[in-house]
């Protein structure tokens, strides 16, 4: 859409132009001293500006073999100009052209809101390398680079912060404006060993937050293309192809609808062969009929409203890859949520490790920790900081072949000896000896008391019991029972922790059903189960164990979009910063979509049933014609501008 062929306004210059020419022609024509032609000049002029851009894209829609609206309006102000009705033709051109320029530039800014999240990554960064500093654009940062960030100004790179302290506004990403501190990370670590999301929140930074008002030595960690505010960006426009039902709906209705137009147009010249009037009566009334029928209201509804709530949720930190998502999850009527860093915080701690005979406890953690070591889950974040916090990083055993196993455990062999650490349900899967009746009482215990229990096996001895828990996020209870009263009728937890642990948090939380030692393939079955029930149903996680039911979930949301790749690649919606309490808003915003893209489907198909038999039957002509359709252009887009600035009641 759009000519960038000449500048920003010239659509909207041309157009101007168009109309004060027309204006001109007009009054010149009472002046009966002057010959017509004089006025006729006008109008031809009036008809060059107002008709350059609309034959612009009617051709290019030609050549691809599609009748758009724009060929009508032409077709319609040729036809005009043959009856000699110069000043109705040049007046629907006008209007038209003003009625486009105008559209194309309420889309930009809603496209605006959008890529200027781009725009707030500085160009350059100040490079430290030893003690000079200098100045490098943004492109050229690898890993590893130390940058200074100046107070107040914004971050150039995703990082971790290694010198200094401060305040940032997070409010790019997150969408939440009140400053987050942040620290040095400790000094101990070994340089280029960490991975993203395992960095704390308190230790790391995005490019294009806003630092406070102190200096921060940063060291990069990931390049200027991968950076989290980049890949947010390049999502969401990549997924403004994606059409939403309605709009999907709307093209085929209009690739029907416009050659129908055209046959009863057609039809319409020949009038006065079976009626007593004249050949310019019938075409005259043909062209009203012609104007009357474009459905240029219909085309734009949704697309501006769609454009305008994905912009609108940007702005607050809740990434919609799309019209789809938008529209479907408003109709949502369940949802499942995931455990472990959906509805807990993802930060377990390792409350207890009971040894089995073997060996020590120390010893134990010391082999949990080897073998967690490239694991992402929560479970083993935790007890590698556990291992960490007695031992340091020197001490740690090295394990090697380390494997996981999504929603089981881990493996791997330390000394050539085979490891495991998982649940029981990873030991079932493994052709070695089960644990003894003692040590599942143990652990049957410590489930009740809401630990998550792992065991830890060597060459097939089970050497001790960890155990873990999780705590649920503060806004968890708060946000489910908001969820409730917008109307969600059910809502469940779906988890791959112990039936026991996910009763607990349940209660927790206030949820309805929870459902544990699911695999991820058992969460699809629950998703299908779900939906042959409830319709369409939303599923809420976090991870890679929760990908497969978000794929088959109507709408599927992903948490900590600001951390978890797989999520955020998977997911119909983000939620940044792991922001489960914008789930709400997020609810509101789609019904709020759905709303307006209804009105703005009765507002143009009903100006069409009105117009179309006014103008059969000569009520109105070209010129009422022309100002209904284009006034009926520009309601629905202001209306659909109006979701740029949506509130909700309930949270933000
Ligand atoms: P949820 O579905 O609640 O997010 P997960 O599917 O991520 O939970 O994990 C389910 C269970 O799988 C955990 O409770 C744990 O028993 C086991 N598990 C998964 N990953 C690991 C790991 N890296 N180390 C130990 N146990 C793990
Ligand atoms: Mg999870």
């Amino acid at each position: 859409m759009g000519h960038s062929t000449h500048g920003k306004y010239s659509e909207l210059y041309f157009s101007l132009a168009s109309g004060s020419l027309l204006l001109i022609g007009f009054l010149l024509s009472f002046w009966s001293a002057l010959p017509n032609s004089v006025s006729l000049v006008f109008y031809l002029g009036a008809y060059f500006f107002g008709g350059y851009y609309t034959s612009q894209e009617a051709y290019e829609g030609l050549v691809k073999g599609n009748f758009h609206i724009d060929f009508l309006m032409l077709l319609a102000a040729v036809g005009a100009a043959l009856l000699g009705a110069w000043a109705e033709g040049a007046l629907l051109l006008f209007l038209f052209s003003l009625g486009h320029a105008l559209e194309h530039y309420a889309l930009a800014k809603a496209r605006n809101a959008l890529s200027s999240l781009n725009e707030l990554i500085p160009k350059t960064a100040t490079l430290k390398e030893g003690d000079v500093n200098r100045e490098v654009p943004i492109e050229s940062l690898q890993k590893g680079d130390v940058i200074l960030v100046r107070p107040n100004s914004r971050i150039p790179a995703d990082g971790l912060v290694i010198q200094g302290s401060s305040q940032v506004n997070q409010a790019p990403i997150t969408g939440e404006s009140i400053p987050v501190d942040k620290f040095a990370i400790a000094s101990s670590r070994k340089k280029g060993t960490d991975r993203w999301e395992e960095i704390n929140e308190e230790n790391r930074v995005f490019s294009g937050t806003i630092n406070g008002s102190q200096t921060l030595e940063i060291e990069v960690t990931k390049t200027s293309k991968d950076s989290t505010l980049a890949r947010m960006v390049a999502l969401v426009q990549e997924s403004q192809k994606q059409k939403s039902p309605t709009q999907r709906f709307t093209d085929r209705f209009e690739r029907f609808f416009v050659p129908v137009v055209l046959v009863l147009v057609f039809g319409l010249n020949f009038v006065f062969v079976f009626s007593p009037e004249t050949f310019q009566e019938s075409f005259y009334r043909s062209m009203a009929v012609l104007v009357a029928a474009s459905p240029c209201a219909l085309a734009i509804s949704t697309p501006s409203a769609v454009l305008s709530g994905v912009a609108r949720a940007a702005r607050t930190g809740i990434l919609v890859k799309g019209g789809g998502p938008l529209e479907i999850l408003g109709s949502v009527k369940a949802m499942a949520f995931d455990k472990t860093g959906t509805l807990t915080q993802g930060k377990a701690h390792l409350n207890e490790i009971i040894p089995l005979g073997k060996c020590n406890s120390s010893e134990i953690l010391q082999m949990a920790m080897a073998a967690e070591a490239m694991s992402n889950h929560p479970l083993a974040k935790a007890i590698y900081k556990a291992g960490v916090e007695e031992f340091g990083e020197q001490n740690v055993i090295k394990a090697d072949n380390l494997e996981d196993f999504v929603g089981l455990g881990v493996k791997a062999t330390i000394d050539g000896d085979l490891v495991y650490l998982g649940n029981l349900n990873f030991f079932e899967t493994l052709d070695q000896g089960k644990p003894s009746p003692d040590i599942l009482q143990e652990m049957s215990l410590l489930e009740e008391n809401g630990n998550t229990c792992l065991l830890l096996a060597l060459k097939g001895d089970f050497l001790g019991i960890l155990a873990l828990s999780d705590s649920p996020r503060i806004e968890a209870k708060n946000t489910l029972d908001l969820l409730h009263l917008s109307g969600i009728e059910h809502m469940v937890m779906l988890s791959g922790d112990h039936q026991k642990v996910v009763d607990k948090i349940a209660r927790q939380v206030g949820l309805d059903q929870a459902y544990g030692h699911l695999m991820p393939e058992d969460k699809v079955r629950h998703i299908q189960r779900l939906q042959k029930t409830y319709g369409r149903v939303a599923m809420v996680g976090d991870g890679v164990n929760d990908a497969a039911a978000m794929a088959h979930s109507a709408v599927g949301i992903a948490m900590g979009a600001a951390g978890n790749d797989v999520a955020m690649e998977t997911a119909d919606i983000a939620l940044m910063g792991n922001r489960l309490d914008k789930l709400p808003f997020a609810l509101a915003l789609s019904r709020k979509t759905r709303t307006t893209i209804k009105q703005n489907l009765w507002i143009s198909l009903g100006m069409v049933a009105v117009l179309v038999p006014l103008t059969l039957f000569d009520v109105a002509g070209i010129g009422p014609a022309v100002v209904m359709h284009e006034g009926s252009t520009l309601l629905v887009v202001a209306n659909a501008l109006r979701l740029l600035g949506f509130k909700n009641e309930v949270s933000d």
